[in-house]
């Protein structure tokens, strides 16, 4: 879509507002709305004026203005905001006109760019697949102490209110036990079928929705594969269409990875494909039918798998998700089929053009542009250096007993230890000017500080279990 044509599609739909999004540095998106006259083809060249001190990651207090460069191609009709067309933006800095380097999407753009200079590939595609849970209501308070949180157990279940708690289970799906269900058992199916239909509507195309493995409230909907830059821009769209739909029942939706204990998290499996003049180089008469290419593309993956989870598994709460039992990966192994390995090749991507493979390591709290620029960089160091993927793990790595598990590396086993695989192993990132070391500086003090030593410092519920008597 063209400028002009963005302007056409307000007239045709009357539209009164025009919002501005984009996402912050840790991956939460922002907006806000002008009126329609404010917008015009000049707009998307010289952009419109915020602060961006407020957001963050971002600016100092001293050198806050920042512009937004609306995206014509991002351009959405608002299924939920009143006569409002909404785009993506570009971060560029007002004096000198260069693009944010701290702007997610800027990362992307250079991550697709520096790919295609490298003649390897000319587009990096994903599908992902979200997992998130919806609850019935808001189920936790912050108390007075700011921070701590009022989940109703400390046995980790979500109970219904305590007066429900002992109340009949009929048609209620037990832990673990979400897979498929039919209603009554399943009673979100509407409300994925409505997440499916305007997600389509707003340009997002799925390839499906279910129930998935945990306690009732846990779905996935699966995004059709697509560019790097414009998958991220869907899962944007996504994750706002879904936690509207799920406010406008009274619901509320979490994309955080691990909300129950003792029950299955939510991933964001990214099936990945490099294709070169519209064909795929994944095809081949390698392992799981993947081309030596795709195969050092694992390579690459795998070996940066450690510095890849602080952007694929970027929460402290993300941690709580990979551990054995819970379909999430454990160890850094590829498999044909396996589920518990980082990485699978889907067994029905038979054909030649859906020849891909599964990285299962990310969770649905990444930034999406930061997260899927790291794999591809991973992948890519894999392809220039020719890193051998090792051997695949077909067994249950859940069944293995220790000594042979022991020939398989770990992933990192909390936040603090992704980011301090990151400081050691940043050098594949850095290249083609892709993430810049204040990037990747600022991403590891923003989540040191706020995150790990912020939930650190805090007493948690379990704690009182485990203590409180002693
Ligand atoms: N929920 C699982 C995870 O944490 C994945 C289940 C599946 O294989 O779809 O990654
Ligand atoms: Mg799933
Ligand atoms: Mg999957």
């Amino acid at each position: 879509m063209t400028p002009r044509e963005v302007l056409a599609l307000c007239r045709q739909n009357e539209i009164q507002a025009i919002d501005l999004r984009f996402m912050d540095f840790p991956g939460t998106q922002k907006h806000f709305t002008i009126p329609v006259k404010a917008l015009t083809e000049r707009s998307f060249e010289d952009g419109l004026t915020f602060d961006g001190s407020s957001i963050r990651g971002w600016q100092a207090i001293n050198e806050s203005d920042m512009l937004v460069v609306p995206q014509p191609e991002t351009a959405m009709v608002d299924p939920f905001m009143k006569s409002t067309l909404a785009m993506t933006c570009n971060i560029q800095d007002p004096i000198t006109r260069k693009d944010y380097a701290r702007d997610p999407r800027n990362v992307a753009r250079k991550a697709e760019a520096y790919m295609k200079s490298t003649g390897i590939a000319d587009v990096a595609n994903f599908g992902l697949e979200p997992e998130f849970f919806v609850f019935d209501d808001v189920r936790f308070d912050q108390n007075e102490h700011e921070g701590y949180y009022h989940i109703d157990s400390v046995e980790g279940e979500w109970n219904r209110g305590s007066a429900k708690a002992d109340s009949n289970r009929g048609h209620r799906i037990r832990r673990r036990e979400g897979y498929f269900p039919m209603p009554p058992g399943d009673t979100l199916q509407d409300l994925r079928t409505e997440i499916m239909l305007i997600c389509q509507a707003c340009g997002v195309e799925i390839g499906g929705q279910h129930h998935e493995v945990a306690t009732g409230g846990q779905c996935e909907v699966d995004l059709q594969f697509g560019p790097l830059l414009q998958s991220a821009d869907n899962l944007l769209r996504f994750k706002y269409i879904v936690k509207n739909v799920a406010a406008k029942v009274g619901k509320t939706a979490t994309f955080m990875a691990k909300p129950l204990w003792n029950d299955n998290g939510s991933g964001l499996h990214m099936h990945f494909s490099l294709w070169k003049q519209g064909h795929t180089l994944f095809a081949g008469s390698g392992y799981g039918g993947l081309s030596e290419l795709a195969l050092h593309a694992m390579g690459g993956i795998l070996k940066h798998t450690p510095a890849l989870f602080a952007f694929c598994c970027p929460t402290t709460n993300s941690y709580k998700r990979t551990v054995p039992g819970f379909d999430a990966p454990v160890n850094q192994t590829y498999s044909f089929r396996n589920r518990s390995a980082a990485i699978r090749i889907p067994v029905h991507a038979s054909s030649v053009e859906t020849k891909r493979f599964e990285y299962r390591c990310p969770d649905p709290t990444c930034n999406p542009y930061l997260a899927m620029s790291a794999v591809l960089m991973a992948a890519l160091d894999g392809i220039q250096n020719r890193i051998d993927p090792g051997l695949p793990l077909d067994k249950d790595i859940y069944d293995l007993s220790p000594e042979e598990l022991a020939d398989f590396a770990k992933v990192p086993s909390s936040l603090g230890e992704a980011l301090l695989a990151l400081r050691d192993d940043d050098g594949f990132l850095l290249r083609g000017d892709v993430f810049t070391e204040d990037v990747i500086d600022t991403w590891i003090w923003y989540k040191q500080t706020h995150e790990v030593n912020a939930l650190r410092e805090r007493p948690h519920p379990w704690e009182f279990a485990m203590y409180y008597d002693m």
